[in-house]
């Protein structure tokens, strides 16, 4: 069975301990040791935060049409799933299956449905948040997470097309949103301190698609409208992105009309947690053996 990073990689051990591949590229089976681990920081993730929030849970797939409303077809159309299906009568869903027995091609026959694979955890919460009217004084906050996909293939441990991301929404003035901004910015650092992850916070800029998306990437870091911090999984390694934090302006306001009871148009910004990209980074520099981490960090776990 072929290994899930190759030979050369320093972490193919640790990859080893962690994940069993599944056919496809940034697509594992779990161990219980790996999972476990994943159970502990979801906990300390929620130990983390504002007891004011709300906590909502969201299933790996979400509406087609919020998504396109949302822009992502704009900013990043190379790493949507789309859920597609076999549409039609039992005739035509049953010639379309059985291309598959003659060697043909059956995926011909698939249409769009209307779903697509939720590319981040907060997309759902505007529009969910819209229907219910004005944004009261002080403005939301949600605790959300999801199962994510981005086509993005990659033997990289840090690069799943399959992930789990757990974020904390703000829906509010720009004022609040930027007191917000400012707290997870001076909290981030202090987290990873507590994990004992070695870390940098930078300004940062999304993986836009394309030559126009470059542009956008640069306006985007001009307006410092993202922040990322960066664990490297061991020295010398190009850090990894494993929290983040989106200034998304006024955007997901005007899209979905969030407006406070005067009328104004209300900001947004979300901070992300990349739940499996802090796992890992978890046993890339504490190594695969729990019980010999810093006492800190298991105290800090409470394992
Ligand atoms: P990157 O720059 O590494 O491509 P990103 O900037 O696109 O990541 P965000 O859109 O900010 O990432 O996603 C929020 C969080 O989700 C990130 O901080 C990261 O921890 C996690 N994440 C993003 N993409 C992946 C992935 N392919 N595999 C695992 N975790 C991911
Ligand atoms: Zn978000
Ligand atoms: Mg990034």
């Amino acid at each position: 069975m072929a290994a899930v990073s190759s030979n050369q990689d320093p972490l193919a051990p640790v990859a080893a301990a962690l994940f069993h591949p599944l056919g496809v590229d940034g697509v594992y089976a779990r161990t219980a040791l790996y999972e476990g681990m994943i159970e502990r920081l979801t906990a300390w993730i929620s130990r983390q935060r504002d007891p004011r929030a709300e906590v909502l849970r969201f299933p790996p797939v979400m509406s087609r049409s919020q998504v396109e409303k949302s822009g992502y077809l704009k900013s990043f159309p190379n790493l949507l799933g789309c859920v597609c299906a076999l549409h039609g009568s039992e005739a035509q869903i049953r010639t379309a299956a059985q291309e598959h027995e003659t060697g043909g091609d059956w995926t011909r026959a698939l249409t769009p449905s209307d779903l697509v694979l939720s590319p981040a955890a907060c997309y759902p919460v505007y529009p969910l948040a819209a229907a219910r009217g004005p944004v009261p004084a002080g403005g939301l906050l949600f605790d959300v997470a999801a199962d994510c996909f981005r086509h993005e293939p990659s033997r990289a441990l840090n690069r799943l097309q399959s992930f789990r991301m757990r974020e904390f929404v703000r829906i509010a003035t720009p004022e609040e949103i930027t007191t917000f901004g400012e707290y997870w910015m001076a909290r981030a650092p202090q987290l990873a301190a507590e994990l004992a992850l070695p870390c940098k916070l930078d300004v940062a800029s999304d993986p836009f698609f394309g030559r126009v998306g470059q542009i956008m990437a640069v306006s985007q870091r001009q307006q410092a409208l993202k922040f990322e911090l960066l664990i490297p999984y061991h020295e010398g390694a190009v850090p990894t992105a494993c929290m983040s934090l989106n200034y998304h302006r006024d955007h997901f306001g005007g899209v979905w009309q969030l407006a406070n009871a005067a009328g104004e148009r209300s900001h947004t910004s979300c901070f992300a947690f990349g739940v499996d990209r802090l796992t890992i980074a978890l046993f890339c520099v504490h190594g695969v053996d729990v019980p010999g981490w810093p006492q800190g960090v298991r105290r800090a776990l409470a394992i």
